[in-house]
């Protein structure tokens, strides 16, 4: 008998069972929010392609596999959870006790799991939504904290549902059942050891989709160690250029520009410039994020000019022109509106002008002049 969890489903029946679904637990602006903006609605397809695209979709092999099939993988999630015994999964390095039910400065409760949900989602960057979006799982808590963060409810308050790692295996495989095109871990860092335990049970029933680390960008290099060889594309943002910034914006994170840099040197050592594969999906390498901010606060100019020295020129960068004040960002005049087009435009001539040629530049009809 065919494992449910397997059971090929078209992208109609998806979309009904993602909409009810999320019109029950409260998430119909997320989920329309995915649907309606510029890069998220693709062309209704004839079930015939969805079902061509699924199966061309498991015939990639991911970086995973090999390490799960060696007996590698489960050693280093073994390892990796350890680390919890004095956690040091982030650059807070709070040092607790995570085994014992202690709670650092990300909230996590000890080594439990909590999940605000996980569902197709139309809304992140074209070549991860492809036409089956992106298998998006938002794991709840964070280690930064910005004063300004959109999903404050989720990564401050740790709005979710307890899970465990089983729960999370099962929900990768139905994503990937689903006809997502990847698994996509939003703000991973202090569930680390849970996502690899997750993806080693996942792989051993059929998970095959490609791992995207969507991640802040503020990663130890210990830790990126553990996922070299685990991790398919990272999604790391470079948000702050200015050490006093970040500590001002990020709970005192001061060391967020280094860490960060030398992160994004690593993960592009890991899975290179970002490449799609067939069908323009991607399925390996490195796609940074910037958020442009009123008033120049995260130094765009400046990252633009590092990425320019450091990496690759054709390295994707997604210049992102979404800001919109939330949570604290009241507090801080400077961060207490949307920025100009004038502003965004400023620094997509400047990462023209220092030669970076794989730039993803959104619409800006709707930024005020
Ligand atoms: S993951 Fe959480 S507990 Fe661990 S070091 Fe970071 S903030 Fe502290």
């Amino acid at each position: 008998m065919a494992d449910p969890i397997l059971k090929q489903q078209t992208r109609r029946d998806f979309l009904k069972s993602a909409a009810k679904l999320c019109l029950q637990v409260g998430l119909t602006p997320v989920f329309l929010g995915c649907v309606t903006r510029e890069t998220a609605t693709p062309e209704p397809e004839a079930e015939t392609e969805v079902e061509e695209r699924e199966v061309a979709g498991l015939a990639f092999e991911p970086a995973y596999l090999s390490l799960h099939n060696s007996g590698e993988l489960k050693e280093r999630a073994d390892e990796l959870w350890d680390v919890m015994q004095s956690c040091r999964l982030c650059p807070r390095q709070c040092g607790v006790n995570r085994h014992e039910g202690m709670t650092g400065f990300c909230r996590s409760p000890g080594t439990g799991l909590v999940i605000s949900g996980h569902h197709a989602h139309f809304g992140e960057e074209r070549p991860l939504v492809g036409r089956g979006g992106s298998g998006t799982i938002f794991l709840s808590h964070c280690g930064l904290r910005c004063v300004f963060c959109q999903n404050w409810a989720i990564s401050h308050l740790g709005r979710g549902s307890d899970s465990d790692i089983d729960k999370m295996a099962d929900m990768m495989l139905r994503l990937q059942a689903n006809g997502c095109h990847n698994i996509n871990l939003v703000t991973p860092t202090h569930y680390s050891p849970h996502i690899l335990k997750a993806l080693d049970i996942a792989a051993g029933k059929g998970l095959r989709l490609p791992v995207v680390y969507n991640t802040c960008g503020w990663e130890r290099m210990e830790i990126l160690g553990f996922l070299d060889g685990v991790v398919d594309i990272y999604l790391p943002d470079f948000k702050y250029w200015d050490n006093d910034v970040s500590a001002t914006y990020a709970a005192g994170a001061e060391s967020y520009p280094e860490i960060t840099s030398e992160a994004i040197i690593e993960m592009n050592r890991q899975v290179g410039v970002a490449r799609p594969g067939e069908q323009g999906v991607m399925e390996r390498g490195l796609m940074i994020r910037h958020l442009v901010m009123p008033n120049d606060v995260s130094g765009s100019e400046d990252i633009m000019a590092w990425i320019a020295e450091n990496l690759p020129k054709d390295t994707y960068v997604n210049i992102m022109a979404q800001y919109t004040p939330a949570h604290k960002a009241y507090d801080y005049p400077e961060i207490s509106r949307r920025i100009t087009r004038e502003e965004y435009q400023q620094v997509v001539q400047r990462a023209r002008e220092l030669g970076l040629t794989n730039l993803d530049i959104q619409g800006m009809g709707w930024l005020q002049g």
